[in-house]
């Protein structure tokens, strides 16, 4: 059993360790419970659980952040880190936690997921959400929505209720209206700097690109349309272990600026942007969506500690070493059985933060 003290123990020193790097390794606990086998655990209360969220990567440096603004980021993120440690703490299921944080997150216009989305080339918000039970291995995700106001909800409805796992737009819509889902008028998602952030990727394709090679010039158009400030990313995403020794994840996103033609990108697909397997992790995504779908991130992060026996933060640095390699920017966020977490990024921040048994909510925003 994990006593209190060894539980603060490796809290503190899992706070001490991310102050160091976005890639360390953390614990909300010791692992002696798991030496005894999971199914002997008779005393669930006593379990550790844990709660980790992301709030997008990409580039935030602290020189271009003013002091309101990151104390509205904190406190946002801190918000969304008691409400699933409120249903963790009372022995509530990891997917309830998931929820309850990331409609939160859908809900504040700073993340770029439900209000605050950011804008496809057509001037539209076309929400892309996820989520996973690790338990079971059930999963449900919506693409491409216009109207359905908390996406996350959807996607656990559509695990839950229907024997899909993925619907996209007109249908996922008619799916909501029939379980009652809330949907609001498309001008509802609308915010002032997404659209600047738009009317900014649309004048920066209008000027003439320096000469690139092919590849250079691939590249480049994916990135160009997001490159313009330090709120690239955004998309939210939530993993936990809650008392009973289950994983779970979910993720939700407005995608990427400037996207076009009904292109979905690596949030709603299972295994890319978001996986859970009670015998491995946990692990929701953020970043340049189409090399975390070629990388398969989510799904190679729980392989290589299926197959691999890789401890979840290894895996974890490893499948972001092979999305840089193709050119990827972004993150991710993972935690595995016995609590430990792992949160790591190779862009200049990462949203991030995290809450234990404690009850304590922590906070990081930039790589040091
Ligand atoms: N991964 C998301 C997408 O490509 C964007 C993000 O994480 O910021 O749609």
């Amino acid at each position: 059993m994990v006593a209190d003290k060894s539980r603060r123990r490796f809290l503190e020193a899992a706070g001490a360790a991310a102050l160091a790097s976005g890639l360390a390794s953390h614990t909300f606990a010791g692992g002696p419970q798991e030496k005894s086998g999971g199914a002997s655990q008779k005393t669930p209360a006593l379990r550790p659980f844990g709660f980790v969220i992301h709030g997008g990567a990409g580039t935030i440096e602290r020189s271009r952040m003013t002091p309101e603004r990151e104390k509205a980021y904190r406190d946002k993120l801190s918000e969304a880190l008691r409400a699933g440690f409120e249903v963790l703490n009372r022995g509530g299921a990891c997917l309830d936690a998931v929820v309850a944080a990331i409609t939160l997150l859908e809900d504040s216009p700073l993340f770029n997921a439900g209000k605050g989305a950011v804008f496809t080339n057509a001037g539209t918000n076309e929400l892309d959400s996820s989520i996973m039970d690790g338990r079971t291995l059930k999963a449900g995700a919506v693409a491409g929505l216009k109207r359905v106001k908390n996406p996350i909800l959807l996607a656990r409805l559509v695990m839950e209720q229907s024997p899909h796992v993925l619907m996209t737009g007109d249908g996922a819509e008619i799916f909501a209206q029939q379980k009652g889902v809330e949907l609001v008028d498309p001008k509802y998602f609308y915010t002032e700097e997404r659209w600047q952030q738009l009317q900014k990727a649309k004048d920066a394709e209008k000027s003439p690109p320096p000469k690139r090679s092919k590849l250079e010039r691939e590249a480049f158009s994916l990135k160009a349309d997001s490159a313009f400030d330090e709120h690239k990313f955004g998309t939210v995403g939530a993993v936990c272990l809650d008392k009973a020794g289950n994983l779970g994840a979910g993720t939700s996103t407005g995608g990427m600026t400037n996207k076009r033609f009904g292109r979905v990108g690596d949030s709603p697909i299972i295994g890319a942007g978001t996986y859970a397997n009670n015998e491995t992790c946990a692990v929701s995504c953020t970043g340049d969506g189409e090399y975390f779908i070629r990388t398969v991130v989510a799904h190679d992060v729980s392989a290589q500690m299926q197959y691999g026996g890789k401890p979840l933060a290894q895996a974890a640095e490893s499948t972001l070493e092979r999305v840089a390699k193709i050119g990827g920017t972004g993150g991710l966020i993972g935690i595995d059985r016995q609590g430990n977490f792992a949160m790591p990024f190779n862009t200049s921040g990462m949203y991030r933060g995290w809450i234990g048994p404690e009850g304590e909510p922590h906070v990081l925003i930039y790589r040091d």
